[in-house]
């Protein structure tokens, strides 16, 4: 039987996406007919992304699932349209592309890199960072993504903890969850990775007061969103010297607007939201192997928990 996949993205998405949704429908033994439209009414499932004009999924009466083509869920998780169930996209390109970007940046501080690619004077200054293992690098997240990356960094020879809403047993990683959790982590964060959802209960995760609890000069790294940092808070905190420095690829508001204080800011490094990108081929056999599933009647993968927010 044919299955019906209408993809609500922009158009961009629908030139990066055709070939490689095609070629894994069929590889998933699906008879799928794919189009960016077609009558509400005869859609079976629905490739989304939430930046797309599809915004009310009333008419969607036939659909069985939408499937995300990102990976933060925010700005679709609260659509009192959408009472269907919503998966959010888990690609392993994606994942990599994390991990190796995490990786990067971790060294890069632990290193002390910046010492030797920013300097301008000929100053001849041997020094021996600690090893990997003696520093202490803290998950804050540790889902799809924060988990492969502390996997990859206890592999380096790091101290990772991880900390995570509900109980976890990562081997290798000291796991910590819930408020008492949070202060252990950060309390031995010398630096610190934010790779949790943008939801009410993580929105300023990192305040004046979590801030203060890490070891004085500890450094930040925020791949996951925006509103995870109050940013006058890191603001004030990096010109105390309580923080050393930050690495940030997301905001609240994207692209940052031109006028905003981390653009310029000495201890701030913007990155224009690239940590990681859905690659379209491995996240096409994702979303087909969901299709596939729902047309098995198997459970579908990754799906979000609309009152938890992700
Ligand atoms: P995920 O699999 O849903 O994992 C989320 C993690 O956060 C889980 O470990 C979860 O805990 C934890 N968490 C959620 N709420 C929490 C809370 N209130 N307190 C403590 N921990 C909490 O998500 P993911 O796939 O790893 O992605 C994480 C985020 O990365 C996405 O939501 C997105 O915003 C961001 N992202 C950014 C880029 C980029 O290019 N910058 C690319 C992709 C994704 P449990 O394990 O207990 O559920």
């Amino acid at each position: 039987m044919t299955v019906n996949v209408l993809f609500a993205a922009k158009q961009e998405g629908w030139e990066t996406y055709e070939q490689p949704l095609r070629k894994a429908l069929s590889a998933a033994g699906l008879d799928a007919r794919l189009a960016t439209d077609m009558p509400a009414a005869e859609v079976d499932y629905i490739v989304y992304a939430p930046n797309s004009d599809l915004q009310d999924f009333t008419p969607y009466t036939r659909a069985k699932a939408v499937l995300n083509l990102w990976a933060g869920v925010e700005r679709i998780v609260g659509n009192e349209t959408l009472e269907i169930p919503l998966a959010r996209m888990v690609d392993p390109g994606l994942t990599k592309g994390m991990v190796e970007w995490v990786s990067g940046h971790v060294l890069r501080y632990h290193l002390g890199l910046d010492t030797d690619i920013t300097r301008t004077d000929p100053r001849w200054a041997p020094r021996t960072p600690p090893l990997a293992e003696e520093r202490s690098v803290v998950m804050l997240g540790m889902g799809a993504l924060g988990s492969a990356a502390a996997e990859m960094l206890t592999r380096i020879g790091f101290d990772v903890t991880g900390w995570s809403r509900s109980p976890k047993d990562v081997p290798g990683v000291t796991c910590l969850h819930g408020e008492d959790g949070l202060q252990d982590a950060l309390a031995k964060a010398e630096i610190a990775v934010l790779l949790l959802p943008d939801t009410p209960a993580t929105e300023n995760t990192l305040n004046a007061e979590t801030l203060a609890l890490m070891p004085r000069g500890a450094c930040i790294i925020n791949p996951g969103r925006g509103p995870l940092i109050d940013d006058d808070a890191l603001l004030a905190a990096l010109d105390s010297g309580q923080i050393g420095h930050a690495t940030l690829d997301v905001f609240r508001t994207e692209p940052l607007p031109q006028d905003h204080p981390y653009w310029a800011h000495p201890k701030v490094t913007v990155t224009p939201h690239i940590a990681a990108a859905t690659r379209a081929s491995t996240a096409s056999a994702s979303i087909a192997e969901n299709i596939r599933r729902g047309e098995a009647g198997e459970d579908f993968l990754n799906l979000v928990d609309r009152g938890l927010g992700y």
